[in-house]
């Protein structure tokens, strides 16, 4: 019989499947804060459970732990990058990093993209799989073990789309800000989509608290079916759309992601485009600087997002530049994984 990943299990699927083993209650709960609280992945460090409980838990479940395969470390501004190996040998990239107010860390929701976005590095290695709800929890417990440190923001921009893989998404949030476990609060994790409408409408009903940032990088729906094919299935105005009824739906301000690319997206007409769009919505626009993919040719020119800053602000729209962290560390999306994947490097599965 296969093992049960027990750290993809809710307390109360714990619950379950331990009174079916005959067990009390609150052994559930027990279990559940070794893992989520106390961050112990080993059955035989749990020392309130009995020796022969422990056996049976080894036999019935399974902790898949994440395994450093390469970390590096920006110089620069403390930006921690790791790449790990799943238990299956495929990789996933996360990042670590370091903001005034703490430690926030970007996770990875799928082994590769079926996105393909032509400006990003995770669309070029293609798609493999989804991650387990474990699989995402574990990149931030297992960074936390490595660094030390505690981690009080998530963002769910690393490689693959969360919304492509919502019921594992929706079940690790659930995980992560449980208050008999981790209890992150979600009002501290922000979920970046390209534009999986439909998920938006779902999203939106369960009134999470996080904040929802969405990938446009253009205000021109041809233009941004060419750099986003997403855009061909569900088009910019129904994104729009889904946006507005999120606002309303949750009281939450959106943030939209535009990446500005010579050439591409970056005129003063692109921004009066983008100021008409989204005139007289809650939002944010933040800025970012395109990360250079070395397949691609797109690039930003400095003074030029300023400049569409300042633009946006004449027509009333706020934006903030992001600023460009682990510039020295290939911090940009899917990056580390294509590489490994290009210098032939397998994990090899775990027996
Ligand atoms: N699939 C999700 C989340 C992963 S990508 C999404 O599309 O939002 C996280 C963010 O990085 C997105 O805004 C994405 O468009 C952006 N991104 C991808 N490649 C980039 C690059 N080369 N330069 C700058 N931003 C990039």
């Amino acid at each position: 019989m296969e093992k049960l990943d027990i750290l993809s299990m809710t307390l109360s699927e714990l619950e379950a499947a331990l009174a079916a083993e005959g067990e009390k209650k609150f052994r559930a709960r027990q279990i559940f804060q070794w893992l989520h609280v106390k961050k112990i992945f080993d059955f035989d460090k749990m020392t309130d459970v009995s020796i022969q409980l422990r056996q049976r838990l080894k036999e019935k479940f399974c902790i898949n732990r994440l395994f450093v395969s390469k970390r590096l470390e920006s110089s620069a501004d403390n930006t921690v990058k790791y790449l790990y190996r799943l238990s299956d040998g495929n990789f996933v990239e996360t990042v670590l990093m370091d903001y005034s107010y703490g430690k926030s860390i970007c996770v990875s929701t799928q082994v590769g993209c079926k996105m393909g976005c032509r400006f990003c590095a995770s669309a070029i290695a293609g798609f493999v799989r989804n991650l387990s709800p474990s699989e995402i929890l574990m990149q931030i417990y297992e960074t936390e073990r490595d660094s030390g440190v505690r981690v009080s923001g998530v963002v769910l921009m690393g490689i693959g789309e969360p919304l492509d893989n919502y019921d594992n998404v929706v079940k690790f949030l659930g995980l992560l800000s449980d208050k008999d476990g981790n209890n992150l609060s979600l009002r501290h994790v922000s979920l970046s989509t390209c534009g999986i409408v439909p998920r938006i409408y779902d999203l939106a009903e369960l009134k999470l608290g996080l904040t929802l940032s969405v990938s446009l990088h253009c205000a021109d729906n041809d233009k941004r079916s060419e750099i986003m094919p997403v855009n061909r299935t569900y088009n910019m105005n129904s994104l729009i759309e889904a946006c507005r009824n999120y606002i309303l739906r949750t009281g939450r301000r959106v943030t939209f992601e535009y990446a500005v690319i010579d050439g591409v997206n970056s005129s003063d007409a692109d921004a009066d485009k983008l100021a008409s769009l989204l005139r007289g919505m809650n939002c944010h626009v933040n800025l970012i600087p395109v990360n250079k993919v070395k397949e691609r040719s797109y690039r930003t020119v400095r003074a030029g997002v300023e400049e569409f800053a300042k633009h946006l602000g004449r027509r009333g729209i706020n934006a903030t530049v992001r600023r460009t962290l682990g510039s020295d560390i290939e911090a940009a999306c899917g990056q580390l994984r294509r590489d490994a994947l290009s210098r032939g490097l397998n994990g090899g599965a775990d027996t």
